[in-house]
């Protein structure tokens, strides 16, 4: 059953991969007319699935399924159809698809060609899922996750979290189309995006499906991870001054090169993440002046991206390069900037739908789920300042991601498909022995 209702799921991202505002390549920036095309068919298969629609003004497509009683807390599970450009086709897709199937399976409008169970087969798993919840489910598709069109992310999120700015609404694209341009392309009212906002007691949590986008899964063997926390994150800056000077009247032994101190410190950057304690960290830019063939370089700008799901641990490794930084300067008879520009903090994830997840992929695949820490960042990250969340990490091939080339196979959704089934089951038997006590 799962695989009939995984090959579905292969089926619709593949339809959704077909929606572009580029020719030869997906993507869907917040406003275009590609999103606007693909949320109108989330919200067609929302409809088949028996879920009422909605949508927010900023533009969050919501399809609610009602529980034992109308009005209960609901459990929201989804993801986003905004992408990068030139994305794959699982990157937001696969968590909006398992949440209108999960929905679907709930309110047996998924499987309503099919006959209904004869009385002596005896109850089957699928007529027990049909049994209505302790809770509502409802299937959503944040507007805006990848921040491509405009200096923002996860505008969706941070309208249901409460975090909407309205002084964002003067943002403007490269074509200086402004945010608020944008929200009424998307069929919003801009005076109205802050009414999206949840009250903290319609949500009993937030869970997504993801892929990995990292091979730790494939390295591993296993289908699914559970998602610890997504990690913390520094940014900062490194100038190096030294002198620049003639490269071929200037003796080796008396040069003061402002490349060499950085690429010596970006080597240490690297040992420090080889280190083998999580840390991830990256000199991703490097300018170099003034730049000439012919002069020795007198000084240069390097970035540091430094993430861990420990924010004492990434603390203690920034002061730790800021000082690498200052004694290779000094070794090198330069100086050295330092300036941190950003301490994202780590979000925590919701102990109790770790535990049920873990235990929902260890009974549906027989292995017990690797706990990950997220590298990138997620909507669960605004979310979490308002409700419980969680997140499933589901396999996809060498890891890649925000490339034409992602890819999960059927067998992976499928296991995807059982573990929510199981999740949402245990959540509910949770919620009700709660109400028992
Ligand atoms: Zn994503």
């Amino acid at each position: 059953m799962s695989s009939e209702r995984a090959a579905l799921i292969v089926a619709r991202a593949e339809e959704l991969a077909g929606l572009s505002e580029e020719v030869g390549a997906l993507t869907r920036r917040y406003g275009s007319q590609a999103l606007l095309d693909a949320l109108a068919l989330a919200e067609r298969w929302m409809r088949e699935a028996g879920l009422a629609t909605r949508r927010d003004a900023i533009g969050n497509l919501i399809g609610r399924l009602e529980g034992e009683r109308p009005g209960l807390p609901a459990l929201a599970l989804g993801s986003h159809l905004d992408t990068v450009r030139d994305a794959g086709r699982w990157d937001g897709p696969l968590g909006v698809l398992l949440a209108i199937d999960q929905a679907a399976a709930r309110s047996g409008a998924g499987d309503s060609a099919d006959a209904c169970p004869s009385a002596d087969a005896g109850p089957s798993a699928d007529a027990g899922r049909r049994r209505a919840l302790p809770f509502a489910l409802e299937a959503v598709v944040f507007a805006d996750e990848e921040g491509l069109r405009f200096p923002t992310a996860y505008l969706g999120s941070h309208v249901w979290a409460g975090r909407w700015d309205a002084a964002e609404l003067a943002l403007t694209d490269a074509d200086g189309v402004t945010l608020e341009a944008a929200i009424r392309a998307m069929g919003g009212d801009p005076a109205r995006v802050g009414e999206g906002a949840r009250n903290p007691g319609e949500l009993l949590g937030w869970c997504e499906a993801h892929i990995e986008q990292g091979t730790r899964l494939e390295r591993a063997g296993l289908p699914l991870a559970v998602v610890t926390t997504i990690q913390g994150q520094s940014r900062c800056t490194a100038t190096f001054r030294g002198q620049a000077g003639h490269a071929g009247t200037t003796a080796m032994d008396a040069r003061r090169d402002a490349l060499l101190a950085a690429a010596e410190w970006a080597l240490g950057v690297e040992a420090k993440g080889l280190a083998g304690d999580g840390l991830v960290a990256t000199v991703g830019r490097l300018s170099v002046e003034p730049g000439a063939v012919n002069v020795i370089p007198g000084v240069a700008v390097a970035s540091l991206d430094l993430r861990h799901p420990d924010d004492a641990t990434r603390h203690a490794a920034v002061a730790s390069l800021a000082a690498l930084a200052q004694a290779i300067a000094a070794s090198r008879g330069v100086t050295v900037d330092w300036a941190q520009h950003t301490d994202n903090a780590a979000v925590a994830f919701s102990p109790r739908l770790q535990e049920l997840l873990g235990q929902a992929v260890e009974e549906t695949t027989g292995s017990a789920a690797p706990r990950l820490a997220s590298g990138a960042g997620h909507d669960a990250a605004p979310l979490s300042r308002s409700t419980d969340v969680s997140m499933l990490f589901v396999r996809c091939k060498g890891g890649i991601s925000h490339n034409p080339a992602e890819s999960v196979s059927g067998d992976d959704v499928a296991a995807a498909v059982a573990a929510v089934d199981r999740f949402v089951d245990l959540l509910a038997a949770a919620e009700r022995s709660i109400a028992r006590e």
